[in-house]
């Protein structure tokens, strides 16, 4: 685990560097505060920061009360090292943001036991940090595929809706459709269904821009929202899309599956109190055109204000 050290005093520097590295520590060391404070703002800070009281530029307290004024993710466990005995400047250092408080010159097992409940908590704090990863993926992500699940797709959708109503920006909006996806489940089974289902994503990853979405509608279906696209941009884009899936079979176990796609594409500009359930009803209006007029192909309808 990484560790900074940071005092202006360049023997304790070289006695903690050397009793830190000895239990296997990183050592990092700075001169000063404000050298310490750049060293935690960059990328990958050290989690565990040992500080002295009285350092140039930025003290040992206001260091902690800068560090714990950042809206960052990672913690950061301070620990202040000082003369000062008093209780008072116990308290001083503490509340200005310290996590534990260590009187010099310090004593080895005691720095090290000290350490070690840093630790614990820089391990928790991870642990934490990890599993709300994993709820927040869990919550906004389709599980099979990984894309945007119906739930986060709506609140994307709702948002371009009403920020190209104000900015009279064109919305395109794409809804796409597996052809006789039934027949792939039936012949060649549901797990090869569900790998089907997975390349498919990401052969649209492929085509689309990183700020446009692809999201799970439900099923073998498919929502894709581009911002700013009019309905050339849209149909090539949706064109792309169905040409991508077209090109190659997805292969499952030695065998070859031909899959092929429909499109409702829709583009306009959306009109104030526009539902992202409206749009997504005439998407599914122009898909069922495509179906009707013989699968494999995009359909368009245009919406809202007249581009
Ligand atoms: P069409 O061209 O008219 O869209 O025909 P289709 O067979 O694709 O449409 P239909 O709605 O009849 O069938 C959709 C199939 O998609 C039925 C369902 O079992 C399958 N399906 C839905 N979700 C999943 C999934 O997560 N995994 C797998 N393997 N199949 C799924
Ligand atoms: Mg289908
Ligand atoms: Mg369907």
């Amino acid at each position: 685990m990484k560790v900074l050290i940071a005092d202006d005093s360049p023997t304790m520097l070289r006695l903690l560097e050397s009793t830190l590295k000895n239990w296997g520590y990183e050592v990092v060391e700075a001169h000063d505060g404000e050298q310490a404070f750049q060293i935690l703002s960059a990328e990958d800070p050290p989690p565990i920061a040992i500080l002295d009281w009285v350092m140039p530029r930025i003290t040992g307290p206001e260091l902690c009360r800068r560090v714990r004024s950042r809206k960052s993710r990672a913690y950061t466990y301070i620990l202040l090292l000082s003369s000062k005995a008093q209780r008072q400047d116990l308290i001083e250092g503490m509340g200005a943001g310290a996590d534990d408080y260590i009187i010099k010159p310090f004593d080895n097992p005691e720095l090290e036991v000290r350490l070690r409940a840093g630790r614990r908590i820089v391990d928790l704090q991870t642990e934490l940090m990890q599993m709300q990863d994993a709820l927040r993926e869990q919550a906004t992500r389709d599980s099979l595929t990984h894309c945007w699940n119906r739930f986060c797709l709506f609140d994307i959708l709702a948002g371009e809706i009403s920020r190209c109503c104000r900015g009279k920006k064109t919305l395109g909006v794409i809804m796409l459709d597996l052809d006789r996806f039934k027949r792939v489940n039936d012949t060649h089974g549901h797990v090869c269904g569900d790998e089907v289902l997975k390349q498919l994503v990401k052969r649209v990853e492929l085509v689309i821009r990183p700020y446009d979405t692809v999201g799970r509608y439900g099923g073998e279906e498919f929502i894709c929202v581009f911002p700013g696209c009019g309905e050339q941009e849209l149909r090539r884009n949706a064109e792309r899309i169905r040409a991508e899936v077209e090109a190659r079979p997805v292969e499952w176990m030695g065998q070859q599956v031909r899959i092929t796609s429909s499109f409702g594409a829709v583009a306009g500009v959306p009109t104030p109190g526009m539902t992202p359930d409206q749009l997504i009803r005439t998407a599914d209006e122009a898909l069922y055109r495509a179906k009707r007029e013989g699968r494999n192909r995009v359909s368009f309808t245009a919406y809202g204000d007249p581009e």
